[in-house]
C-alpha cells in the first residue's frame, strides 16, 4: 500500500498540467513544491507565446494554472524533497528536508525544473541578493532611476533587459559572445534609448562595500578592462537542471538532466519526468504542459496495469 497514486515533484507548468491529467484519470495525486506553485513563470513578466492567451504575465499564467488545480482539489504541500527512493515491492518514498515529512506512492513524476547558472567569479557569492539578482520582477521595482547591469544575450536576458529598460535610469547589456534572443526581442532592446548592449564581454569581478557597487568586465579577444558602477546586477547566463535529489535513481545524463522516452519514462519503473529537468530541445511552458500531460497519462497506465 502507499500513501498516494502518484506524487508530483515541482508544481510549475508541468508538474501542475500532469495534476490536471492524473486527476481526471481518477488518481489520488499529491503535488510537493519547495515554493509557491507556479515554478518559474511566476518571475517572468511576460509570456508572449502560449497559445490561447495572447499576452500575459507570467504570474497571472501561473495563478489560472494553479486555480484549475484547486477546481479539480489538487492538494498542494510546501515541500522541499532530497530523495526518492524505490522499494523491493515498487513503491516509491519521497523524502523531504522538512522533519517527518516522508510520503509514498506507486508512481512519482519528476517535474523540478531548473535553477539559475552563475558565473562563480570573485565577489558573486557575496552579492547575490544584495545587489546581484536572477529575477527582474523580483527585484526591479527597486532600480527605478538607477543604472543596471543585465548579464547574458538569450531570449530571457533581452526580455528582461527590455522590462528593466522602462524603470531603470541606464540598463547595460553584457554577453560573451552576441545576442542570441529571437530577433524581435532584440530590435526592441537596440531601439531603446537608454540600453547599451556590450557583445565580446565576461563578468570578471563584482565589487562593493558590503552592497554591491558594479562589476568589473573583460573584453573577451583583447583582454581590456573595464568597470562599470551599478546599483544591480541581472544574471541571465543559462540554467543548470534542479535534479540533485534525484542522483541516487540512476535517471540523469552527464549534465544532470532526466533522461525519458516519449512517453516520459524514466528507465525506473513508475518513474517518469517532464519538463525542464528533461533532456530536450526546447525548454517553454508550452513543452512542459505537454510533457506533464503526457507523464500523467503513462502514470496512470502504470498504476492500473500493477
Ligand atoms: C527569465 C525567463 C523567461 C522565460 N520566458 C518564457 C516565455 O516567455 N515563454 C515560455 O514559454 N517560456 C519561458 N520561459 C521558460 C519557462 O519558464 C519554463 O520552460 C517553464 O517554467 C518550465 O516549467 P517546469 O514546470 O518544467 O519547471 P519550473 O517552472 O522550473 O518549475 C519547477 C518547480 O519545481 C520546484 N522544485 C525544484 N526542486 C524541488 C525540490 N527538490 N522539491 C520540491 N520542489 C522543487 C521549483 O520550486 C519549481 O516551482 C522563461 C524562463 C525564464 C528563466
Amino acid at each position: 500500500m502507499a500513501d498516494y497514486d502518484l506524487v508530483i515533484i515541482g508544481s510549475g507548468p508541468a508538474g501542475m498540467t500532469a495534476a490536471i491529467y492524473a486527476v481526471r484519470a481518477d488518481l489520488s495525486v499529491l503535488m510537493l513544491d519547495r515554493l509557491a506553485p507556479g515554478g518559474k513563470i511566476i518571475n517572468t513578466n511576460e509570456i508572449q507565446n502560449y497559445p490561447g492567451v495572447g499576452t500575459i504575465s507570467g504570474a497571472d499564467l501561473a495563478i489560472q494554472m494553479f486555480q484549475h488545480t484547486q477546481e479539480l482539489n489538487v492538494p498542494f504541500d510546501y515541500k522541499t524533497v532530497k530523495e526518492v527512493r524505490v522499494g523491493e515491492d515498487g513503491v516509491k518514498t519521497i523524502l523531504c528536508e522538512e522533519e517527518g515529512a516522508v510520503y509514498t506512492a506507486h508512481a512519482v513524476i519528476l517535474c523540478t525544473g531548473t535553477d539559475s547558472r552563475t558565473l562563480g567569479v570573485p565577489g558573486e557569492d557575496s552579492y547575490i541578493g544584495n545587489g546581484i539578482s536572477f529575477c527582474a520582477i523580483c527585484d526591479g521595482a527597486a532600480c527605478k532611476g538607477k543604472d543596471v547591469v543585465v548579464l547574458g544575450g538569450g531570449n530571457s536576458a533581452v526580455e528582461e533587459a527590455v522590462y528593466l529598460a522602462g524603470m531603470a535610469e541606464s540598463v547595460t547589456v553584457a554577453v560573451r559572445s552576441c545576442l542570441k534572443a529571437d530577433p524581435a526581442a532584440c530590435d526592441k532592446l537596440r531601439s531603446l534609448e537608454n540600453v547599451t548592449v556590450l557583445e565580446g564581454w565576461n563578468a570578471a569581478e563584482f565589487y562593493g562595500d558590503g552592497s554591491l557597487k558594479g562589476v568589473r568586465l573583460k573584453e573577451v579577444s583583447t583582454g581590456e578592462e573595464r568597470s562599470l558602477d551599478c546599483a544591480k546586477v541581472f544574471e541571465y547566463i543559462g540554467q543548470i537542471p534542479a535534479t540533485d535529489c534525484f542522483q541516487n535513481l540512476g535517471v540523469l545524463n552527464e549534465a544532470g538532466y532526466v533522461e525519458a522516452d516519449a512517453m516520459m519514462r524514466t528507465r525506473v519503473p513508475g518513474i517518469f519526468a517532464a519538463g525542464d529537468c528533461v533532456v530536450k530541445n526546447l525548454r517553454q511552458v508550452v513543452t512542459a504542459c505537454a510533457d506533464g500531460a503526457i507523464a500523467a497519462q503513462s502514470a496512470a497506465h502504470y498504476i492500473q496495469n500493477l
